[in-house]
């Protein structure tokens, strides 16, 4: 059965009403249909507040992600952490909405620079599991007191609380931006991502993709990326050869884990220290790409195969976004994390109602 509440109000006694567990659902462009009772969001839509003078953003959980992003150019301005469009490369169809955003943490390649998407988000409201109404955070940064619950509601994956409301900072779209792209193969990517992002240069993107090599971006007005750009061509042209590209196409696959799209094999993130990117790619053997300077690893997997062995030996998880195999999706959590997670969720959802999902495993093929 799916419910789709049209207000904040119906919402919170369709909570109060539930008998049993349900799932959460945006977009259903990352989880797919939910295997028993579900809560849609697509009913609590549109822009509440926008202040481009004061670089805020309120908006109703349910919104499309494109619509959000829509409203923001139009003012050219936009989400500093850069959500990516995964869905050609989870082969997954659907609308993402802005609460799934945020309930997966979306992030993408500007992270290094601008942070996380919980770095921008500023204020949540959302339904906890005996129905109420919480509020936390602001419309500006220093309304933020108390519990921080606007930090625990990004990545909370829908087993906390049904988001309504988000109030993000935003930030203008920069003027003009270029990327060098130093010819370097994944084993020597992370030195070279490292030496950019270490730089004075103010990278604001750091991966790499076969068939390019190391990519750096830097965003800004035109005269200061294109002084910037030189300089980090010279410092890089020590670890290979380096060009300057002005393509901004280039990041929008990199969000979108595009070079993986349409691969055979299950799609796996690893999540490393960057020193240690080039020796896991290297165990893989296949098709990976490097982001976050090294720090995340996409690769492309055997069907089936227990991509977490590979990681084992090193400093770091490994994730399955994609795939039937036989290996769990989500990492295990550290015991002492798994008792914070379990006493977060029955403080906020004593009779469990947000567990629908607990047993999903394979989200997706
Ligand atoms: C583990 C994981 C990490 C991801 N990280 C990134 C990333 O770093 N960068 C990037 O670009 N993309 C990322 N994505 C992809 C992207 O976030 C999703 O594909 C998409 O944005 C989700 O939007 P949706 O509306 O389709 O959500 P759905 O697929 O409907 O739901 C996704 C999850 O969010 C929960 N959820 C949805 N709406 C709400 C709400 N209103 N309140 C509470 N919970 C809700 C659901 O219960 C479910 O757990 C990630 C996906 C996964 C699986």
């Amino acid at each position: 059965m799916s419910h789709r509440p049209e207000t904040e109000a119906e919402l919170a006694q369709l909570v109060r009403d539930l008998p049993g567990p349900v799932s959460v659902r945006g977009g259903a462009t990352r989880a797919g249909p939910a295997a028993g009772p579900e809560i849609r969001t697509g009913g609590l839509s549109g822009v509440v507040l926008y202040e481009p003078a004061a670089l805020t953003l309120v908006v109703r959980a349910g919104t499309p992600l494109s619509q959000v992003e829509a409203v923001l150019a139009a003012e050219g301005q936009r989400l500093p952490f850069e959500p990516g469009d995964w869905r050609a490369v989870l082969g997954t169809e659907g609308t993402s909405t802005i609460g799934g955003v945020v309930a997966e943490n979306a992030s993408g390649p500007r992270r290094v620079q601008a942070g996380a998407c919980r770095d921008s988000l500023i204020g949540v409201r959302f339904i906890d599991g005996r129905g109420d109404v919480i509020a936390n955070g602001g419309r500006v940064m220093k309304n933020v007191t108390g519990y921080d619950l606007v930090k625990l509601m990004a990545g909370s994956r829908g087993r906390v609380g049904v988001l309504t409301e988000l109030s993000f900072k935003v930030q203008p779209i920069a003027p003009a931006q270029a990327t060098v792209i130093v010819d370097v193969p994944v084993g020597a990517a992370p030195a070279v991502l490292s030496a950019a992002l270490g730089s004075p240069f103010d990278v604001t993107g750091a991966a790499w993709v076969a068939g390019q090599g190391a990519l750096l971006r830097v965003e800004g007005l035109p005269g200061s990326v294109a002084y910037r750009s030189k300089e980090l061509q010279n410092l890089l042209s020590a670890l290979g050869a380096a060009r300057i590209e002005d393509d901004a196409a280039i990041w929008t696959a990199v969000r979108d884990v595009a070079p993986l799209a349409g691969l055979p094999g299950d799609l796996w993130r690893f999540h490393l220290r960057p020193s240690q990117a080039g020796a896991v790619a290297a165990r893989i053997g296949g098709a990976v790409m490097l982001d976050w300077g090294g720090g995340c690893l996409w690769a492309r997997v055997p069907r089936g195969v227990d991509a977490r062995a590979i990681a084992a030996p090193f400093d770091g998880h490994a994730r399955r976004m994609s795939g039937t195999g036989l290996a769990p999706a989500d990492p295990p959590e550290p015991q002492a994390v798994a008792r914070i997670t379990d006493g977060l969720r029955a403080a906020f959802d004593p009779r469990g109602i947000f567990s629908g999902d607990a047993d999903a495993d394979v989200l997706y093929p």
